[in-house]
């Protein structure tokens, strides 16, 4: 790597040569995606091991990079790429999106202010007005970019706080002020109650709702909640609804919650990080019911609407409040156009903001509304089909619905106790993980083990899924599976 005589970038004919081989690397990676196994066999410390302990003072050959990414990288990583991903919420690099990327490092835009960056403000617009549209949710929202579903639901639970009337934590910070209570279920996100400590909520602040036996906010409960709260002198603020939470994919009644939302004035956050994508096929538009009446939502295009990370989208019907949340603009900042463009800068945390929406625009213009809702469509079939295997199978037993692409289940261990038939469980996941052909991840509902196998990765088709479940079988036969 060269640098110029006065310093600079590297010689940019070194930049074509090897940015051909990366190109070449990345399309075998991708097109190849099972040639390594999905979970790492590597063990803490191993990386590190490997890695110099200092780093080169005068430049080495870029041709070295590649390399070492193979050498010492690549047995690293855990494929999030590859089809027998099942763990977590699966999700997936795409080619649009990695020209989206490559493009956006390139021009490396600060997407503060509008001027600092009028195509990557205005395409963020226009492309979540898009998405928006194919969600089916109403015209008057507002959306912008934030790195995380986390972030978003930080955002969205300030801009909660900010609308408390006679509140203005903003100015005078919490201390004195009537302590704030804010509820989700019990199958909520940890981003949620996290979002409260970071705000000065507190965990003592943040109440789980109780679920009903399909995992969904049970309403009555959260009704009771907020007038118990009330009674005891404590300031109900925001709800947060799931549609599609982490365990189980279940779907809270949002337009019942948006009942007792408008009737005791809190702000409706839904979190819909994973499940939102699913509103793109019509007929699953469910997802969203009553969505339309809140006053934020998060979905994820980077889990389930293949877009790699980082890129959550947040929507607000009240963007004023946002804004009056965060905008803090210093001198230094201030533009002739403030007040008639945005600056996407007031609207979060970070005053930093990368050029994400090229990655998005790139993915929806590459696949289509269609083809994107088609993958949605056969990744809920497929783990519908999985379910089906499971229910006409002895050896196993569902343990949610699965009204999305996510199916929970546990192998059953007839006459040993409820532990070891947990551990035997895990044991069973350990050793199909261990085949590095999937990868499955587990929860617990009802304080029991469970395993989850979750669709959503572009690559997965039938065959990888029908895989899954064999190995599935083996291993349980192999820890003594049985039904009786
Ligand atoms: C994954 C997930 C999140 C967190 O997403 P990040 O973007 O990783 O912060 C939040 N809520 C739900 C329901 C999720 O499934």
């Amino acid at each position: 790597m060269r640098p110029g005589a006065a310093g600079g970038d590297i010689d940019l004919e070194a930049f074509r040569r090897e940015g051909l081989r990366f190109v070449d690397w990345v399309v075998r990676y991708l097109g190849e995606p099972e040639r390594y196994p999905v979970l790492s066999r590597l063990r803490p410390g191993d990386v590190t091991a490997a890695l110099p302990k200092r780093p080169p003072v005068g430049p080495e050959p870029i041709e070295l990079l590649l390399p070492d990414v193979e050498r010492l990288i690549v047995p690293g990583l855990t494929h999030w790429n590859h089809p027998g991903f099942f763990a977590y919420f699966a999700n997936s690099s795409t080619a649009p999106a990695i020209l989206g990327e490559l493009l956006s490092a390139a021009f490396n835009p600060n997407a503060m202010l509008w001027r600092t960056a009028p195509a990557a403000t205005e395409l963020e617009l226009v492309v979540l007005d898009w998405l928006r549209q194919m969600l089916g949710l109403p015209e008057k929202l507002f959306g912008v970019i934030q790195d995380t579903a986390s972030a978003s639901t930080l955002v969205a639970l300030a801009a909660a706080r900010e609308a408390v009337p006679g509140l203005n934590a903003r100015q005078r910070g919490l201390s004195g002020a009537p302590r704030l209570r804010m509820y989700a279920s019990e199958q909520a996100h940890s981003s949620v109650e996290k979002a409260g400590i970071v705000l000065g909520i507190g965990r003592e602040g943040f109440r789980a709702i109780r679920c009903d036996a399909e995992f969904r906010m049970d309403v009555g409960a959260l009704a009771q909640a907020i007038a118990e709260d009330r009674a005891a002198g404590l300031l109900p603020f925001a709800v947060t609804a799931t549609t599609g939470t982490t365990s189980t994919t279940a779907i809270d009644p949002v337009p019942a919650i948006a009942d007792v939302c408008a009737r005791e004035g809190l702000w409706l956050h839904v979190d819909a990080a994973y499940g939102g994508a699913a509103a793109v096929a019509p007929e699953l538009r469910f997802v969203l019911d009553g969505a339309e009446r809140a006053d934020s939502i998060v979905m994820n295009p980077h889990k389930w609407m293949f877009v790699p990370i980082d890129l959550s989208v947040l929507y607000t019907r009240r963007p004023e409040v946002v804004k009056a949340a965060f905008s803090l603009v210093p001198d230094y900042l201030r533009t002739p156009e403030e007040d008639i463009a945005p600056n996407l800068m007031d609207y979060g945390v970070s005053l930093g903001r990368r050029f994400r929406a090229l990655k998005l625009w790139f993915v929806i213009r590459a696949f289509g509304v269609e083809g994107i809702a088609d993958r949605i469509r056969e990744h809920v079939r497929l783990a519908q089909l999985f379910r089906s295997w499971l229910e006409t199978d002895a050896l196993f037993e569902v343990a949610a619905p699965s009204p999305l692409s996510v199916v929970c289940f546990r192998l059953r261990f007839a006459g040993v106790t409820a532990e070891e038939a947990d551990r035997r469980n895990e044991a069973t996941a350990d050793a199909v993980n261990a085949t590095g052909e999937a990868y499955l991840s587990a929860t617990k509902l009802d304080r029991r083990t469970t395993l989850r196998l979750a669709v959503g990765n572009v690559r997965t088709e039938e065959h990888h899924v029908r895989r899954a479940y064999e190995l599935l079988r083996e291993a349980g036969l192999r820890l003594g599976a049985c039904a009786a």
